[in-house]
């Protein structure tokens, strides 16, 4: 268990012992977190130059934060990451500009207001220039896949790719204890939020609307838990939240921690539309929570809403226009 500087609380990161000495997850890039994986590696005779292999669950500074780290420390290591994660796990850049202007795209086309985009970046490049980096960048030595088997000397990892928090995220079940490391795919003490962003490419010729190809975190995210529930396993090792004995509800309320919101937003949607209203993605931000601050609660609760969007757009409750401003527009079908 390592310090982070997060409200999410200290991060699990799992060792394997034997050959080869492996971590799953590494911890953010900070002294105390440093000093708290030395001790916890010393407690079994081990130096941070010991660990032979990293594999990482996804890109998230708690999780990618020290690979370099150790390797910095001498590790003679190879570091393991699923194929679609391992971009961001190589140019991982806290200081990413373009990270930034990319995110406020998607939030101008779901109608945020740019001064408050604007104010919001201000703010986010002054804090990353003002804090040290809590992540690095590192090499990818091995693309993983779905299904594949990790073998160790007395057993096997296999990967799940459950993309939804992140594009390239996995777990790793043991099959034979029935133990399944998840990372921040399910945890004990949160539900994560899901990514959302453009992929590269060209935009889908099929889509009247010529939007970016995006990554839609939270419909596969719903896809990858409920695929979950046709896998055995008996524990959940999380990477925040202690050990979860009890797998099969830890999923389902997950589920049910969505599936609330996508219909309070599909109801909503259902109202307008009976009085004959459209609504832009950030409307419908500013009824589900008018009491959060814009400020430093837009993200992640935006995030939430254009994911809820995508679902009811698949499912086809929702229906996407597009306003001369190029702002979408939604209703209830
Ligand atoms: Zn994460």
């Amino acid at each position: 268990m390592l310090p982070t500087p997060w409200d999410v609380g200290p991060v699990q990161i799992y060792l394997i012992e034997g050959d080869p000495v492996t971590l799953i997850d590494t911890g953010v890039k900070t002294p105390e977190s440093r000093a708290a994986l030395g001790a916890a590696l010393e407690s079994l005779g081990l130096g941070l130059d010991d660990v032979q292999r990293v594999i990482l669950t996804h890109a998230h500074g708690d999780h990618l934060g020290q690979a370099q780290t150790l390797r910095d420390a001498g590790a003679d290591l190879e570091v393991w990451a699923h194929e679609a994660e391992a971009p961001m796990i190589e140019f991982f850049s806290v200081e990413n500009d373009e990270r930034i202007d990319e995110t406020n795209e998607l939030f101008r086309e779901y109608g945020v207001p740019e001064d408050l985009l604007r104010e919001q970046s201000e703010r986010k490049r002054q804090w990353m220039r003002e804090s040290p980096p809590l992540c690095e960048a590192t090499r990818v030595d091995r693309l993983l896949r779905d299904g594949e088997a990790l073998p160790f000397k007395d057993f096997e990892l296999r990967v799940i790719h459950a993309p939804g928090h992140t594009v390239g995220h996995i777990l790793l079940h043991e099959p034979q204890s029935g133990a399944l490391v998840t990372g921040d795919h399910i945890m004990g003490s949160a539900v994560p939020f899901t990514e959302n962003g453009y992929l590269d490419g060209p935009p889908d010729p099929r889509d009247p609307l010529g939007r970016r190809p995006r990554f839609k975190g939270l419909s596969a995210y719903l896809t990858s838990l409920r695929g979950l529930r046709r896998t055995s396993f008996s524990t959940i090792l999380p990477a925040h939240g202690g050990v979860l004995e009890r797998p099969d509800r830890a999923i389902e309320d997950a589920l049910l921690f969505y599936e609330v919101r996508i219909q309070r937003i599909e109801r909503g949607l259902r109202t307008l539309a009976a009085m004959g209203k459209d609504v832009t993605g950030w409307e419908i931000w500013k009824a589900l929570f008018p009491k959060a601050d814009p400020l430093t609660q837009m993200r992640t609760r935006m995030l939430m809403v254009i994911g809820a969007l995508d679902v009811l757009e698949e499912t086809g409750t929702g229906v996407t226009l597009r306003r001369d401003d190029g702002v979408l527009l939604h209703h209830h079908r």
